[in-house]
């Protein structure tokens, strides 16, 4: 099963990616693994991508969609992947449409993980961050234990500039102009799949589940 999660910060896609990868048996593949994996092993598109990192240059569209035929040619895909994070452009979602199509593959689902702004500026913001040993918290869903305290080592938690509500409703504007072109198109082509996630997790899973079932490759 070849599938997209997209969403904007906060919609929950990480949890669900986790609960997807776990039930259809398909590698999570978010950009910044992508991009590591391929450095790590020294490829030469990895290497290349590294050059423009190191520069904190944005690596060009060629280079990114060679590292994502790389991973997707690997063993693990051979049922299929989700991908995260890519496409980020409309450049690079037809680019991918064309390797697909080289690979014989084709997509099956774009899941859209839907949050309400308001309630994603909620979660964004009520993040508190462990500065000493980088746990994460939530004032409303995963409180510590004392307030303001990290569980593990007792350190005052911090709320980080980028959780703070302008700098969030800032971030969501930003990547609420990218996402939509491509939503989109991939509604126009008919991949595009709407989950409501503002629900409880597990039934924003089931949800999920329900659109995927009896779809097996
Ligand atoms: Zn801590």
């Amino acid at each position: 099963m070849n599938l997209i999660l997209m969403g904007l910060p906060g919609a929950g896609k990480g949890t669900q990616a986790e609960k997807i990868v776990e039930k259809y048996n398909i590698p999570h593949i978010s950009t910044g693994d992508m991009f590591r994996l391929a450095i790590k092993e020294g490829t030469e598109l990895g290497k290349e991508a590294k050059s423009y990192m190191d520069e904190g240059e944005l690596v060009p569209d060629e280079v990114t969609i060679g590292i994502v035929r790389e991973r997707l040619s690997k063993p693990d895909c051979e049922k299929g992947f989700l991908l995260d994070g890519f496409p980020r452009t409309i450049a690079q979602a037809k680019a991918l449409e064309d390797l697909l199509s080289d690979m014989d593959e084709t997509l099956d689902y774009v899941l859209h993980i839907d949050v309400p702004t308001d309630q994603l500026v909620e979660r964004l913001t009520g993040r508190r961050v462990c500065p000493t040993c980088g746990a994460t918290y939530h004032v409303l869903y995963n409180p510590p234990k004392v307030e303001g305290k990290c569980d593990k080592d007792g350190t005052a938690l911090i709320q980080r500039e980028d959780d703070q509500p302008q700098t969030v409703r800032k971030r969501l504007d930003v990547n609420m102009e990218q996402t939509q072109p491509m939503l989109d198109l991939y509604k126009d082509k008919g991949y595009l799949v709407t989950i409501q996630g503002n629900q409880d997790i597990n039934k924003v899973f089931e949800d999920i589940d329900e659109k995927l079932g009896g779809l097996t490759k």
